[in-house]
């Protein structure tokens, strides 16, 4: 039998009465027995943070770091090991976990760095009337428990943006990672107590999401939502979450515009990247790609011969590109959706065709703007290239969105590129780069229904703490 998991509460390994089947996304095989948290569980774990709290908050902003450096540390000692669990978890391509690996390290390195810089600022009172004689400054207080919500694409990263800066800020947290992709934090929970975090600072509750996830938007303890994962999802939390605060990390249906006059040698192997890395399951996955008309023939030939290159198969293999699609379900409906594109007219140039659970990595042409995979966020190895006349056209098409994550543009054009900037309406402009970067200390986040709140390490930590005023009266 498979390993049974256990759930990591008040820093103790705990079990369950119920667990559910881990399955490998790849071939399907078993990987792990996985506890399903009950309500009792969640109110323990809630608890232990509540508890926690205070000697978090309390602990000298250099011992927080400190333990964070050691967290740092005992993820390079592990890096392999992290990377295979990725791999096999999330049918994540194993040079692509071992990039998130190498990423998740970054980050927490940041916030280990941002912990030694939390401060407030003086306040000039005495610039309005009757301010005179007094002294302000502000101070940022954590806020207590935080309530960690996480998708399956980047089980390792993702998390450490809600860890990392928890722990720097002085709060608690508890966790819920998806249900498809909990041994990420399993591991990280290990190295955490290793790392010498107190017990009950970090707490991993695993279960079906709505009600875990229900449990702790709902619980009165908790004073932060923070979510990354689909759109639905987090405006149903936004909703039930009342004061709490909330950040929502959502998704999107990212762009890319090519001015006329650009190398095409230089940016076709980035847009292939940006649109098939991790069979297209990345928040800023390259969907959208609007072409400049005299251009256009040769970026799709160069594009298509690109895609062509790319390798199917196990997530493992050193040489592999594209693996599984997270369930057999979302192979259906990406199927399904280009079939739907085809039908109002779009063209498949390559791809849109399954085998096994592994969608081919798929280019569509022609693609009208109320389909499915220009409209909505596609999820899978899906990207449409559309031909048009001029910038202002594409800037329209990128903005006729519900999304709004990062949009990136190339052009040799400055009043291009600043016009651009200005216009679109985005949490990111990328100037000459796909909309699919990012580093992990980087204001990140979306507008529209792509979110709410920025991420960051240390934009993450501004919105994981209050600020607090200060007066003293000389008179
Ligand atoms: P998801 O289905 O929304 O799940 C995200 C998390 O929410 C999981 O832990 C899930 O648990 C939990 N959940 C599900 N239903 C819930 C409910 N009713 N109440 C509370 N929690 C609930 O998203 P996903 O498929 O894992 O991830 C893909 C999505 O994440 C995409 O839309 C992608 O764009 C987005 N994303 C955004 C960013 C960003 O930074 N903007 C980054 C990465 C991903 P279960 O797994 O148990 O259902």
């Amino acid at each position: 039998m498979s390993k049974r998991e256990k759930l990591y509460i008040n820093g103790e390994w705990i079990e369950t009465n119920e667990y559910t089947s881990l399955f490998s996304p790849y071939d399907g095989e078993v990987l792990a027995e996985i506890p399903s948290a009950t309500n009792e569980h969640i109110e323990i774990a809630v608890k232990a943070a509540s508890d926690a709290k205070n000697i978090l908050k309390k602990m000298p902003a250099y011992e927080r770091a400190q333990i964070l450096e050691k967290m740092v540390k005992l993820f390079e000692e592990r890096f392999e090991e992290a990377a295979k669990i990725i791999a096999t978890e999330a049918a994540k391509p194993i040079t692509t976990a071992r990039a998130e690996v190498a990423r998740t390290i970054q980050t927490y390195k940041f916030a280990a760095e941002e912990a030694k810089r939390i401060h407030g600022e003086t306040i000039p009172l005495e610039a309005a009337p009757g301010g005179e004689n007094r002294i302000a400054y502000t101070v940022r207080e954590p806020l207590g428990v935080i309530a960690a919500i996480t998708p399956f694409n980047f089980p390792m990263n993702l998390v450490a943006h809600k860890v990392g800066p928890a722990i720097a800020t002085g709060n608690t947290v508890v966790l819920k990672p998806a249900s498809q992709t909990p041994l990420s934090s399993f591991f990280l929970a290990k190295i955490a107590e290793e790392a010498g975090l107190p017990k009950g600072a970090l707490n991993v509750v695993t279960g079906k999401g709505s009600v875990v996830g229900d449990a702790l938007v709902t619980h009165p303890l908790v004073k932060m939502v923070t979510f990354t994962g689909s759109p639905a999802v987090g405006i149903s939390l936004r909703n039930k979450a009342g004061l709490k605060r909330v950040t929502l990390e959502l998704g999107s249906n990212s762009a890319v515009i090519i001015d006329e006059g650009v190398s095409l040698e230089k940016i076709i192997p980035r847009c292939v990247t940006g649109a098939f890395t991790y069979q297209g399951q990345v928040c800023i996955s390259l969907q959208r790609i609007y072409v400049h008309e005299n251009i256009y023939d040769e970026f799709v030939a160069e594009f298509i011969e690109g895609t062509k290159k790319l390798k199917l198969g196990n997530p493992l293999d050193e040489s592999v590109d594209l693996s599984a699609l997270i369930t057999p379900n979302d192979c259906i409906r990406a199927l399904h959706w280009i079939e739907e594109a085809s039908r109002q007219g779009a063209r498949v140039a390559t791809g849109g065709e399954a085998t096994d659970n592994m969608l081919h990595p798929t280019v569509l042409l022609d693609v009208p703007v109320h389909s499915k995979v220009s409209c909505q966020e596609v999820f899978a190895p899906i990207v449409m290239i559309n031909k048009i006349q001029n910038i202002e056209e594409a800037i329209d098409y990128v903005n006729d969105s519900e999304f709004g994550l990062q949009a990136g543009i190339y052009t040799e054009n400055i009043h291009v590129a600043l016009n651009a900037a200005d216009k679109l309406q985005v949490g990111g402009v990328l100037i000459n780069d796909i909309p699919t970067f990012r580093v992990d200390h980087m204001p990140y986040g979306g507008v529209k229904n792509s979110g709410i709140g920025r991420e960051g390490i240390k934009y993450a930590m501004e919105e994981m703490t209050e600020m607090k005023l200060v007066i003293f009266n000389r008179n």
